[in-house]
């Protein structure tokens, strides 16, 4: 999985916008083309759909705006929020992979309850440590 550094927010509609870039080099084009959409073990994969292949997953079309809808289960599964939660994106041959976006402590690399701190991400129990420090 080739991480690309984007990470990206779901919509209050539990939208995402699969970037100009990668939406050039999969050649996806904006209302046009649909996408075959399912989850992977925690990820979710998005496919160019091709109506000769064996669909696995739900097919989606990419709006005027090069957004996907992710579907209302799927994002249930994953546990993600609209408009609260972001998701990583990653290209995989000619797939692309999201992927929950969470921040990791800067310190132990613990995901959860993670607050941030004058830019860095901090986890309390480093918190706690921190406070410890005489
Ligand atoms: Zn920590």
């Amino acid at each position: 999985m080739k991480s690309t550094g984007i990470v990206r927010k779901v919509d209050q509609l539990g939208r995402i916008v699969i970037p100009k870039e990668l939406r050039r080099t999969l050649q996806i084009v904006e209302i046009e083309d649909s996408l075959e959409i399912f989850v992977e073990n925690d990820t979710i994969v998005l496919k160019k759909y091709n109506e000769n292949a064996d669909i696995y997953g739900v097919i989606r079309r990419v709006d005027q705006l090069g957004r996907i809808v992710l579907p209302i289960e799927l994002r249930r599964k994953l546990d993600i929020l609209v408009e609260k939660d972001s998701l990583e994106i990653y290209v995989e041959g000619n797939s692309v992979i999201l992927k929950k976006y969470e921040p990791a402590c800067i310190f132990c690399g613990n995901a959860r309850n993670v607050f941030i701190f004058k830019g860095k991400n901090i986890c309390p129990s480093c918190i706690k440590e921190i406070q410890e420090i005489k």
